[in-house]
């Protein structure tokens, strides 16, 4: 018989719901949310993309076993500060590769700081939770990777229909979201390929009545390389330049053209 991935990620998920795999966390980060946040990082992920700047995220078994007290208790003293300045972000990684353990967390988390969340997603593990899942996240931040389904599976490894029908079902729970896109030259940068997301997230405002905070159109750079080294892989992108800050403003300036706030 043959086991899909979504099935041998349920089962993962089953079997770790009272603990989690943590990469790391950083408890100041100014790029993941709105605010000062205090990001945990976890351990997992089921995409290949081709730019990943953290490939030593994506095996669950390598990070850290931890419980939901475990990080109930990094966040405590930190708390009173982000409850004005900020908030928690779960990123990754994929953090609904453990979506169990991450719920919990970060219901437990609300319960006890009330404190703003965030979580920094792919989405295209959503259909494994249900709706009241994402009732302690006051924010997703949404990446989608490409527009054209051919060129999101060749940058991702993966599928683009599962992260497009989160996005239409964020819409429908009126989710705050902000999109990521980011911006790689010979891959995602074309001024078609860029009209084409801001259209579909125009169509996602416009149409089915999303709540789109913001696009984030992140440049592609070079600084996970060190980290395919280490880890022994080879790292396709390694002559890739990145972006002049004028191709980048171009990029933005397309989401401009369509009425959204675009950092
Ligand atoms: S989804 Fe994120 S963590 Fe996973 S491979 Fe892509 S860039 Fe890396």
């Amino acid at each position: 018989m043959t086991v899909s991935i979504h099935e041998t990620h349920l089962q993962e998920v089953h079997a770790h719901a009272t603990h989690g795999y943590l990469h790391s966390i950083e408890s100041g980060a100014a790029v993941d949310g709105p605010g000062m946040r205090f990001v945990f990082f976890m351990a997992g992920c089921l995409f290949r993309c081709l730019y990943c700047h953290n490939p030593d995220t994506w095996k669950l078994h390598n990070g850290q076993k931890v419980t939901v007290k475990d990080l109930v208790r990094e966040v405590h003293g930190y708390a009173g500060f982000l409850k004005n300045s900020g908030g928690v972000t779960f990123s990754g990684g994929e953090p609904m590769m453990q979506a169990e353990f991450v719920g919990k967390t970060a219901h437990a988390i609300k319960k006890r700081f009330g404190l703003h969340i965030a979580l920094d997603t792919q989405g295209y593990l959503h259909g494994n939770v249900p709706d009241e899942w994402f009732d302690d996240f006051d924010l997703i931040m949404l990446d989608i990777k490409h527009i054209n389904p051919d060129r999101y599976k060749a940058l991702t490894a993966q599928p683009l229909q599962p992260t497009l029908d989160f996005a239409e079902r964020l819409a429908r729970l009126g989710k705050t979201m902000r999109v990521r896109y980011v911006l790689v030259p010979g891959w995602s940068d074309a001024p078609d390929e860029v009209a084409g997301m801001a259209d579909y997230v125009a169509h996602l405002r416009d149409d089915l009545g999303a709540d789109i905070e913001m696009i984030e159109l992140l440049p592609f750079h070079q600084l996970g390389v060190s980290k395919w080294d280490q880890l022994g892989m080879t790292y396709q992108l390694r002559d890739l330049r990145a972006p002049t800050p004028a191709e980048t403003e171009a990029a933005r300036d397309i989401f401009r053209s369509r009425a959204f706030t675009v950092t």
